[in-house]
């Protein structure tokens, strides 16, 4: 890594900190116990350069690459799980599908916007029957004169209701022909783009997720990202970079687990000693700083293949396959190593552990990734 990225990281890791424990810190129980999705948190974030890390300073961002941008997400994750999901949603799918295949005109009207903060972006590919297999998404797109018409619904959208702006991938062909998908940019106030049931969730529950639907919704042929036909192979490229933002999420959830047990562990006395020092709490405390240790290491390699434009389709799948289960195990021992006050909200790991499962299934189950990994090395 070097010095200029060395140096980012230390004054971003600073940031938010300071961000965190200024705007977040206080009101992250509430907004977990009430589902409350917080819109200003975004507006302070993008003051900060934080909504459009990757976006060059051109369009208003901040320019900089993965390593940085990794940081900005496992430093949220520590305050709050949810909100480093939408922030992770916004910068790495929406903002990112109209930097990597937008064309110049499209940047320079949607990309400033996204950059500051000022607007909020979602992305929107999963279906209530075709999550894993969203090459076979129903929701159709038809040509009608200059304009196409969307029919159809999203599901577990990450601020679905909310956002200003989405990508959505829809079918302009036929279902499972992996060119027959289709990428439109949609703004809010398009009166067929309506909202849906928002999901009431065992986690990330300051990250508002929601159906998308789409009723005769027309969109200008202008509104089209790329080729006709290339929106579920766009995908697949822009969740390759996604995954290191997962992967990230899942880091930082496994390490403000670990930070909170450590100290836990050397107040919390039992047979008048430190729990830590006996050996059981130890042993944990080392599996999961090794776990994270390893994550870090994955998330690491990814992100350096990314920054040099290399294909990132295994490396990031690794890692976000990797990450997300420790980031499951890590908080599971956390809670065990608070014993009773691990299981009661007083404490920050209960809210770890809960969130921490959503980085298993979002963007590519583990399950999805073991299949991505396999294919790349049996190819
Ligand atoms: C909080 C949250 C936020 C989200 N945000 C977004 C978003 O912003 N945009 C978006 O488009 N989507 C979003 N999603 C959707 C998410 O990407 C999907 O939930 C995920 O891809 C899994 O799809 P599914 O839920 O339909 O599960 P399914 O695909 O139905 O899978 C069910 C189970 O079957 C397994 N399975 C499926 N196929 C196979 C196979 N071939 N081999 C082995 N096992 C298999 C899966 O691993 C899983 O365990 C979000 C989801 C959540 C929960």
């Amino acid at each position: 890594m070097d010095k200029e990225v060395s140096e980012n990281i230390l004054m971003i890791t600073q940031m938010v900190k300071d961000i965190g424990n200024k705007h977040i810190a206080d009101q992250r129980k509430r907004w977990d116990d009430e589902q409350i999705f917080p819109l200003e948190i975004f507006k302070i974030l993008g003051k900060f350069g934080l909504m459009g890390v990757l976006v060059p300073e051109t369009y208003n961002g901040a320019g900089m690459g993965y390593h940085e941008y990794v940081t900005v997400i496992v430093e949220l994750a520590k305050f709050d799980p949810g909100i480093a999901l939408s922030l992770a949603a916004h910068n790495s799918l929406c903002t990112n599908h109209i930097l990597t295949f937008g064309t110049e005109d499209q940047k320079q009207k949607w990309l400033p916007k996204l950059a500051v903060g000022e607007w909020l972006g979602a992305w929107a590919l999963t279906e209530p029957n075709t999550g894993s297999d969203a090459g076979n998404m129903m929701t159709t797109a038809v040509k009608e004169g200059d304009e196409w018409v969307l029919n159809g619904t999203k599901t577990f959208i990450t601020h679905g209701n909310s956002a200003d702006i989405a990508v959505i991938i829809t079918r302009t062909g036929s279902p499972g022909d992996k060119r027959g998908a289709t990428a439109f940019v949609v703004e809010r106030g398009n009166p067929g783009m309506k909202e849906g049931r928002k999901e009431d969730k065992l986690g990330m529950r300051s990250s508002e997720t929601t159906e998308m639907v789409f009723e005769d919704c027309r969109v200008p042929a202008e509104n089209i990202l790329g080729e006709i036909g290339d929106g579920f192979v766009q995908a697949l490229k822009i969740l390759d970079g996604g995954r290191i933002s997962i992967a990230a999420l899942g880091l930082g959830i496994a390490e403000g687990a670990l930070e909170a047990s450590l100290a836990y562990s050397k107040e919390r006395h039992q047979f008048g000693k430190p729990i830590s020092q006996f050996q059981g709490i130890s042993f944990k405390l080392a599996d999961m700083a090794t776990k994270v240790e390893a994550a870090r290491q994955l998330i690491n390699h990814a992100s350096h293949l990314k920054n040099n434009g290399q294909r990132v389709t295994r490396e990031s799948a690794m890692a976000k396959y990797y990450s997300s289960e420790i980031s499951v195990e890590v908080s599971t021992d956390a809670v065990q190593i608070f014993g009773g006050y691990g299981y009661s909200k007083l404490f920050p790991v209960e809210k770890f552990y809960r969130d921490s499962k959503l980085c298993t299934i979002g963007e590519g189950t583990s399950e999805i990734l073991k299949l991505v990994i396999a294919k790349d090395l049996l190819k």
